[in-house]
């Protein structure tokens, strides 16, 4: 059977923190990370150009419970920093799959990545590249789901695929109730009229000003990520009117 053709050509894939700590409930699930970056370099084949935006939650988040006592802007700091270190993890996961990366991030820090240019991360994409876009948007009061959506956009990527655990987007929590149901598609607007957790409103409304697509799907499921870019019509797609 020939592999079809790709339906897009430079994508953007955002995977909270959660996603890369396993059963574990905690920290970083190296096989986890191994077999996110087998599916991306799958995709990679495939003649995708692809960026990565990386969360920090399973280590720290600047609104949980642990920072209660830390000031936001140290703690949302903390949080980007995590993202870092998610990131150089993942990196060392794809590059042990045969996958050239970069690491750019937000904040400097020369010794460990590359500071974030523009520019410089579209050439790395048109080397083949995959770059691993880290320390959020480098600003306290973010979350990386905006700075997916903002590097999206810098770079011209034509959908964000948002990895999660479960199908797609639901009425309810699926995990918690049975009768939630699942969309196929759905509006930029009705999420946020339904309050549907999608990303938070600000990564919402620069996909929406910017006509961004959101592919949400369930990244647990081997092959999703291959069947998303080669046209299949899976987990639930956000857009405009
Ligand atoms: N963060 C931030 N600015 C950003 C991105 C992230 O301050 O531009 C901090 C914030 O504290 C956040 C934490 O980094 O809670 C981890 O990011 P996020 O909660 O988005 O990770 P995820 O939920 O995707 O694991």
């Amino acid at each position: 059977m020939t592999p079809r053709k790709p339906v897009y050509k430079r994508i953007l894939l955002k995977v909270s923190g959660e996603g890369l700590m396993g059963r574990q409930g905690y920290g970083i699930d190296r096989r986890m990370l191994i077999e996110y970056s087998r599916e991306i370099s799958d995709v990679h084949r495939m003649g995708v150009e692809i960026a990565i935006v990386l969360g920090g939650g399973n280590i720290f988040r600047g609104v949980s419970e642990a920072a209660k006592d830390i000031d936001r802007v140290s703690a949302d700091y903390m949080g980007m920093l995590a993202t870092v270190i998610n990131s150089l993890a993942l990196q060392n996961a794809l590059e042990s799959v045969g996958v050239f990366t970069r690491v750019m991030t937000a904040i400097e820090m020369h010794e460990v990545a590359e500071p974030y240019i523009r520019r410089r991360a579209i050439r790395h994409l048109e080397k083949g590249r995959i770059v691993i876009f880290a320390a959020g948007t480098g600003n306290p009061y973010f979350t990386t789901d905006t700075a997916a959506a903002l590097r999206a956009v810098e770079i011209r990527a034509e959908v964000i695929l948002k990895a999660t655990r479960v199908d797609g987007v639901f009425s309810a929590d699926p995990l918690k109730n049975p009768d939630a149901r699942m969309f196929r598609e759905i509006t930029y607007m009705e999420t946020i009229r339904k309050r549907l957790k999608v990303m938070d409103s600000t990564a919402l409304s620069m996909c929406m000003d910017n006509d961004i697509p959101i592919v949400v799907f369930n990244f647990m499921k081997r092959g999703n990520l291959k069947k998303l870019v080669s046209g299949h019509r899976i987990g639930t797609l956000v857009r405009g009117d």
